[in-house]
């Protein structure tokens, strides 16, 4: 059994109180880790070292801020192999997604945030002949990362890159549901010689040390990735402190296919983004709209383009779609599906391919269903329930589908399927989301904005503006006549 430390100025270390939190793996059942349950004593210690790091590392050239984050993408590149198997063990999806998206877009941040660490600049005005109006961009202090489990190391580079190319020192704090990546990305930073005290990781529960890394004092900006209702409380929890705060929350995203669109790739990329990562992605299409001529052949194509799905063994790198996160997970989303029927909702799940070795008999699986005849206002299409569970409704027209995708609490992403250029830019302007995609989904340029409206989220993260916010802005005014 594995014990996993906490990563606090330059050392890894056991937990103050020497208590632990077991880690499951989701595709057998069983423990395969410990992890500290970090209390007050370990987040103090572990802000105090980002404070003592951060003077030296807000004064290093940009140049060297970027040689240490290039440093980092490569020792991931290097341990590709291994940090796919961990991050695919640590959350049940397969190995090979895990090998394409999680760690490869991992690196792919760190690099992002090297190169954009010597370009950033800040703004000159010059009022008139004797007024000069410049910008000071400068770092915050210690800042806390807060991120989710469905995309373990990714989502943690994507939060901890801006911030230390920026100039910021960070306190990390990993979902204590899948702590292994973000544990083996500590021992890297220890082979790069990163300056202790620059990143901070400290393992534990939201409750406990989540809620004290928050509400830290020397805490001066907060990047959370994770529900709606914890964004809530973590909002509450610092009212008053003045703390900069960048919320990326849940989602219940439409997928809108119109009767023009090409058929065959609409389906297959419906299939993948109701079904990626078993539907534990905040930016899922676990809405599908379907406009009523073409209702019929699109969900009979969707129901045999998921049974063609290999569900087992994440390790397996033939299978599709692996085991839910865990047995807690797997119970809230079964509720769900009780409930879809309960609110007159018809069940057709996937016969798909089952292929669950008996290492697997005890793991979190649960086949891929899609739901009809719900109304728009039921729980189940209201409500997010971030598991292999999608709903599909049909539509009449354009101005119909606008209504139904944006009556939802929600505003993450879209994704639109049409030939027709002119409806797509129109639905793109009215649809309330953050991010809408125009026949394909889930492409992303590290450039654009990112995040969502309404309950989705606080602020839009992506490119310059990442590391804008990880900044104090002064506005400087002189008269040089
Ligand atoms: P969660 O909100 O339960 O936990 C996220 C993180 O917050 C964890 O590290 C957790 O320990 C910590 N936390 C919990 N309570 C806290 C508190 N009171 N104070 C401080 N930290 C606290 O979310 P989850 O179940 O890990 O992740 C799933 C959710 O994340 C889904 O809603 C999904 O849509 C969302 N998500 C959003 C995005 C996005 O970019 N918008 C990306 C991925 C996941």
């Amino acid at each position: 059994m594995k014990t996993l430390k906490n990563y606090i100025g330059g050392e890894l270390c056991a937990p103050n109180s020497r208590q632990y939190l077991d880690n499951f793996e989701p595709a057998t059942g069983q423990v395969y880790s410990q992890i500290p349950d970090s209390d007050e004593q370990d987040i103090h210690h572990a802000v105090d070292a980002a404070r003592q790091a951060f003077p030296d590392w807000s004064a290093c050239r940009a140049q060297q801020r970027s040689r240490c984050l290039e440093q980092l993408a490569d020792a991931i590149a290097e341990h590709h192999e291994q940090l796919a198997q961990a991050e695919s063990k640590d959350t049940g999806k397969p190995i090979q997604l895990s090998r394409k998206v999680d760690i490869q877009r991992a690196q792919d941040n760190l690099r992002f945030f090297a190169h954009a660490a010597t370009q950033f600049s800040s703004e000159s005005h010059a009022t008139n002949s004797r007024t000069l109006n410049y910008t000071l961009r400068q770092p915050l202090g210690p800042v806390a990362c807060i991120s989710p489990w469905n995309l373990p190391l990714y989502l943690l580079t994507w939060k901890i890159a801006p911030a230390l190319a920026a100039g910021n020192t960070v306190v990390a704090k990993p979902s204590e549901v899948t702590p292994y990546t973000a544990y083996l990305l500590s021992q890297l930073c220890i082979d790069i010689g990163l300056p202790p005290g620059v990143l901070n990781i400290v393992h534990g529960s939201g409750d406990q040390a989540g809620a004290t890394l928050t509400t830290h004092e020397a805490i001066k900006a907060i990047s959370f990735t994770g529900g709606s209702q914890t964004g809530t409380a973590i909002q509450r929890a610092v009212l008053g402190q003045h703390k900069k705060i960048s919320l990326e929350l849940g989602g219940k995203n439409p997928f809108i296919v119109f009767a023009d669109c090409d058929l065959e790739r609409a389906v297959d990329t419906a299939c993948r983004a109701a079904f990626s990562n078993q539907g534990q992605i905040c930016l899922c299409g676990s809405r599908i709209y379907v406009e009523e001529a073409i209702y019929d052949d699109f969900v009979a194509a969707l129901i045999t383009r998921m049974n063609q799905l290999t569900i087992g063994d994440p390790s397996n790198p033939k299978v599709d779609f692996g085991a839910l996160v865990s047995a807690q997970h797997k119970t809230k989303v079964q509720s769900y599906l009780d409930l879809a029927k309960s609110e007159g909702g018809e069940l057709l799940s996937a016969t798909g391919h089952l292929d669950l070795p008996k290492r697997c008999q005890q793991g979190y699986f649960l086949k891929p269903t899609l739901v009809t005849g719900l109304k728009n206002q039921s729980r189940c299409n209201q409500e997010e329930i971030f598991g292999p569970v999608a709903t599909v409704q049909k539509f009449l027209n354009q101005e119909d589908v606008l209504h139904l995708a944006n009556d939802s609490a929600y505003g993450l992403a879209a994704s639109i399927w049409t030939q027709d250029l002119k409806r797509a830019h129109q639905l793109a302007a009215d649809i309330e989301a953050g991010i809408v995609w125009v026949n394909c989904w889930l492409l992303r340029d590290l450039r654009t904005p990112f995040g969502g409206m309404k309950a989705s989220g606080l602020g839009r993260e992506g490119g310059f503006e990442a590391m804008r916010f990880f900044t104090e802005t002064k506005n400087v005014c002189i008269d040089y006549k």
